[in-house]
């Protein structure tokens, strides 16, 4: 069974890695080809997008593609509608699979905001420390607060025209720690931090950090996507694959990896 991984995070690297083995599928991994030394998994992979959702749909039916199981993160918003609908037009089925979203604890002091515009605006006009830990794709809003000073993180450099007057650029790829991120918060004398509810461990002790410093938090609210099936977790991803490929052959249920 040929199965369209639409990769991107530590889950979709960990499912296509969890097939890799299994005879019953060929998996294809698939990547935008944003970041400049992508971790890829031991599957056959691609990278680039498939020219909208027009293209998406030919290019399952050319590669012949069974199943899609979309793991990108919970921000690639385009990508999902994509998939969801290219999926309908060529009755292939779909999975998404999506971290829960953190939760605001009773010491987090979250201000929630729709975009990352809206972000921009709610840091106020009194000039402050902001810590944007966004990746590097929508801090040009942030242009629109120029009275702040920035510490950028992100794992690739971001364009100069994207950046704040005032930015300090840390390039660093995840998991981090908590120590790591209180030394940080604490030596930019940090005020605020911008962030996306990202969810899973790999980006949450900027989270917890802000907690124990007493810091707030405007959270970006995960963008609204197209009805699908979903799961949290890797393992559900392969107990669906297991009943799509039941399915496709007939079959009784039989031990995964058999
Ligand atoms: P997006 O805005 O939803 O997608 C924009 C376009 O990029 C899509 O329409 C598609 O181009 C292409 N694309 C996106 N993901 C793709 C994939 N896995 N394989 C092939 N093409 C893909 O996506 P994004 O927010 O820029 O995210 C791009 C990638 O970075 C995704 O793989 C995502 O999982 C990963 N990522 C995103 C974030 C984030 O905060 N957004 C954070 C961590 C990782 P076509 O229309 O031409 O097909």
């Amino acid at each position: 069974m040929r199965v369209l991984i639409l990769g991107g995070t530590t889950e979709s690297r960990a499912l296509a890695d969890a097939l890799a083995d299994d005879r019953r599928f060929a998996p294809v991994y698939s990547l935008a080809g944003r970041t400049g030394a992508p971790l890829l998994p031991c599957v056959p992979a691609r990278v680039g997008g498939f020219g909208g959702r027009d293209g998406l749909a030919a290019w399952l039916k050319l590669e012949r593609i069974d199943a899609i199981v979309d793991a990108t993160h919970p921000y690639a918003a385009q990508m999902s509608a994509n998939a969801a609908h290219a999926a309908e037009a060529c009755r292939v089925p779909l999975l998404r699979l999506q971290r829960p979203a953190w939760i605001a604890g009773p010491r987090d002091d979250w201000r929630h905001v729709a975009s990352s515009d809206a972000a921009a605006s709610a840091l106020g006009t009194t000039p402050l420390n902001v810590f944007l830990a966004i990746g590097r794709s929508d801090i040009a809003a942030f242009r629109a607060a120029p009275q702040h000073g920035y510490v950028v993180r992100a794992v690739d450099a971001p364009d100069p025209l994207d950046l704040p007057p005032r930015a300090t650029v840390i390039l660093k790829r995840g998991p981090f720690a908590l120590d790591d991120e209180l030394a940080v918060l604490r030596e930019h004398s940090i005020d605020v931090i911008v962030s996306k509810n990202s969810g899973g461990d790999a980006a949450y002790a900027k989270i917890l950090a802000a907690s124990q410093l007493g810091l707030p938090v405007v959270m970006i609210a995960r963008p609204p996507l197209p009805v699908a099936a979903e799961c949290a977790g890797v393992e559900a991803a392969l107990d669906w694959l297991d009943t799509i490929v039941q399915r496709a052959h007939g079959a009784n249920p039989s031990e995964r990896g058999v």
